[in-house]
């Protein structure tokens, strides 16, 4: 017999639904939640849906995985502390199977960064997860994309462009055995979170942002909000280790590194003078971060191996 709404919501949502802050959690018309005074509340939220989003049939615990990491990430680029967050979840039935799966998977990653779950709304209809995340951060620290400035260096932590790769394969753009793709899918959703290390480099950090659209379409929201330019040293891209495996052109790997998106790595800018203050947080925190470029006040200019690419130039779009 299938669960009622609330039964559902007990079974499966309420596994943590309290901790500091959180003065009511799951059960009334809404959560109450204290804000510290001197906090600022930072306010995201990402929808995801079935085929968008991820391919039908996909594992439900990744589903849960990263519904909830995509919006921390957002937290994470303001350098916001992870505090709360709300789950608006929209099912074709309860199916049981889906909802244990997909509930550890959400929990697994919200209780890895303290982040209880307060409320939610559950309705009947074509699968999408909507998921509000609410973080705090100091006020006038929040890392803007409004701060970067001439000759500061931009960072970007992780890997870039196996989600990208894991997209194509989906849609079986690339040639990859069944073992391969696993791999790059499963990893394209549990994507580590980089919540510590952000918060860490608050005050060092003059901008971020999380790579979600990929890294060329998120860093020019950088270079827009901040008037800058940038130098991007292409062939310093820190690239996904499966690319090392496979048989991938050169310029496919650049356009998946530069174009891919999904990646959810913090990309963001530091004074020269900070440099070995993040490099010291990086090994700390065990992140690892690349240097990918330095910030000019002209435009974006990308370098590979010393050559200028123009982003508009043949060889670089039949990729
Ligand atoms: P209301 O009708 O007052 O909006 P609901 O009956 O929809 O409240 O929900 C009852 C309680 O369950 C609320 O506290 C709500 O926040 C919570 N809730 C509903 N769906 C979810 C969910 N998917 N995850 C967590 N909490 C949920
Ligand atoms: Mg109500």
């Amino acid at each position: 017999m299938s669960l009622s709404e609330f039964e559902l919501i007990k079974k499966y949502f309420t596994a943590f639904d309290s901790g500091e802050g959180v003065f009511l959690g799951v059960g009334d018309d809404c959560a109450l939640i204290d804000i510290p005074s001197n906090k600022h509340l930072a306010i995201t939220t990402d929808t995801q849906i079935e085929n968008v989003h991820f391919f039908k049939g996909t594992d439900p615990y990744l589903i849960g995985y990263k519904s909830l990491l995509v919006n921390t990430s957002d937290l994470a680029a303001m350098g916001a502390k992870p505090y709360c967050f709300t789950l608006s979840l929209t099912l074709p039935s309860a199916q049981e199977d889906f909802l244990s799966m997909f509930s550890q998977g959400l929990f697994t990653l919200a209780k890895k960064l303290n982040i209880p779950l307060i409320g939610g709304n559950t309705t009947k209809g074509e699968l999408s997860i909507t998921i509000s995340a609410y973080g705090l951060v100091d006020k006038g620290k929040a890392l803007l994309r409004s701060m970067a400035k001439a000759g500061d260096s931009l960072y970007v932590t992780g890997t870039l462009g196996g989600p990208g790769l894991a997209v194509d394969c989906g849609y079986g753009k690339v040639n990859v055995d069944e073992s391969m793709k696993d791999t790059l899918i499963n990893k394209s959703m549990l994507i580590e979170p980089r919540n510590d290390f952000a918060c860490a480099i608050v005050p060092y950090a003059t901008s971020a942002i999380d790579i979600s659209d990929g890294l060329i379409g998120d860093l020019k929201h950088i270079l827009e909000h901040s008037k800058v330019g940038c130098t991007l040293y292409v062939d310093k891209l820190p690239k996904a280790l499966e690319f090392e495996q496979l048989n991938l052109s050169e310029d496919y790997q650049n356009k998946l590194c530069l174009y891919g998106g999904g990646d959810y790595e913090l990309l963001f800018t530091c004074s020269k003078d900070n440099e070995l203050s993040i490099s010291k947080l990086s090994y700390e925190y065990n992140v690892p971060i690349t240097k990918i470029g330095v910030i000019n006040n002209d435009s974006l200019i990308l370098l590979n191996h010393g050559r200028i690419i123009h982003l508009n130039e043949r060889s670089f779009e039949h990729f």
